[in-house]
């Protein structure tokens, strides 16, 4: 089966992860440093703090945006679900706004719609790897007192208007899973340009450690081995072993997102002008690291042409089921028809394998059973 996504793994990134297996430091090291100042450098941040997955970014992110109960956070349902349930996790209420028709991301007039002073949060999804309309959805987010948050797991290494993703909404968070566009196994990460909000990031994913001595509760010497917890925070380190696969593997982003770009034109080329099938908009100032080819098929016969890839040997994807259906927010009072843009979406919606190693006879192979499929 050829799959959907896969890593890139090359013999430098398994050299650098020996390095470290032979050194001093598995974990809080040297290369832990260097990969969050690498990170940093690619977002045009300050810093950035790695974590353990992109949901762990996630949940640090909210939890360093200070969102508890009694907060809103305005998101998309298009989206792997983390982005919501994160939040749901620091007692925020969540309110799903739809998205817009061509790229699947939110929709600041449908943001703007459903924010309240409650709200603590607008998160977006750069779906596919298309960075959010962030400036629309910063003044949406901030004319209500509220951080814009983009979950970035599709979109590390991407820019809008020359503003590299990471540096276009108050907080982002990136996601180093295999499929995603460069690897550390499990892996994330949280940037911003507010040195405060890190702070906060950097101690809640580990465990609330207070590491700023000017900043300690108890007043004078209180003895060498002194320690101090003042909010509630959780294990999420990524390890140094992790972090060394993630630099090395920074070093390929800009030939990953090349290869990604030319399967993404190859896909648009074979499958133009095609009546039943809508290939992926791309908005004018966007330059996004494609993480999928999302494909939509609009006579109603999706899951035809699912059958039929995988059928044929193509591991394709759904990419999402729109989150307010799963039975988590379905037994809530979540209902179909919420959101319907994005519900359309979805149900058109066909991931077509999508990675940096894909050879082009493979996107060629695919391009040839679509078009069988639906008679081009
Ligand atoms: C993959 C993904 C996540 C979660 O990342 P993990 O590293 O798998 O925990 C969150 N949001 C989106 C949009 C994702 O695609």
């Amino acid at each position: 089966m050829l799959p959907y996504g896969r890593q890139s793994v090359d013999e430098s990134d398994i050299e650098a992860v020996a390095a470290v297996l032979r050194g001093d430091w598995l974990t809080t090291g040297p290369a832990l440093a260097q990969f969050e100042r690498d990170i940093a450098g690619i977002a045009g941040t300050p810093g950035a703090v790695a974590v353990t997955s992109g949901t762990a970014a996630l949940h640090t992110a909210y939890a360093a945006a200070q969102v508890r109960e009694g907060d809103e956070v305005v998101t998309t349902p298009l989206t792997f679900f983390a982005t919501a349930t994160c939040a749901i996790w620091q007692g925020a209420t969540i309110v799903f706004a739809d998205v817009s028709e061509d790229t699947g991301n939110l929709d600041p007039a449908a943001a703007a719609a459903a924010v309240t002073d409650r709200t603590a949060v607008v998160a977006g999804t750069d779906y596919a790897g298309h960075p959010i309309d962030a400036p629309a959805l910063t003044k949406v987010a901030h004319d209500a007192g509220a951080l814009l948050l983009e979950d970035a797991a599709h979109s590390v290494g991407g820019s809008l208007d020359g503003t590299p993703v990471g540096s276009l909404a108050d907080v982002t968070t990136f996601s180093f899973f295999p499929t995603k566009n460069l690897t550390t196994a499990e892996g994330g990460a949280v940037v911003s340009h507010d040195e405060a909000l890190l702070g906060r990031a950097s101690e809640f994913k580990a465990i609330g450690y207070t590491r700023d001595q000017s900043r300690w509760r108890a007043e004078g010497d209180q003895g060498g081995w002194y320690y101090e917890m003042q909010e509630l925070g959780l294990n999420y380190r990524l390890p140094d072993v992790l972090a060394a696969l993630g630099s090395n593997q920074l070093k390929r982003l800009d030939a990953f997102k090349k290869r990604r770009q030319a399967v993404t034109d190859r896909y648009n080329a074979g499958l133009a002008g095609i009546d039943v099938l809508r290939t992926p908009a791309h908005r004018a100032g966007a330059d996004p690291m494609w993480h999928l080819y999302p494909l939509r098929i609009l006579d109603g016969r999706r899951r035809q042409l699912f059958d039929h890839l995988r059928e044929s040997g193509i591991g394709v994807q759904v990419n999402y089921i729109p989150v307010h259906w799963q039975p988590y927010f379905a037994e809530r009072g979540y209902r179909k028809g919420m959101c319907p843009v994005a519900e359309a979406y979805s149900e058109q919606e066909i991931s077509l394998p999508m990675f940096p190693d894909l050879k082009d006879e493979d996107v060629d192979r695919v391009i040839e059973l679509v078009r069988e499929f639906v008679g081009a």
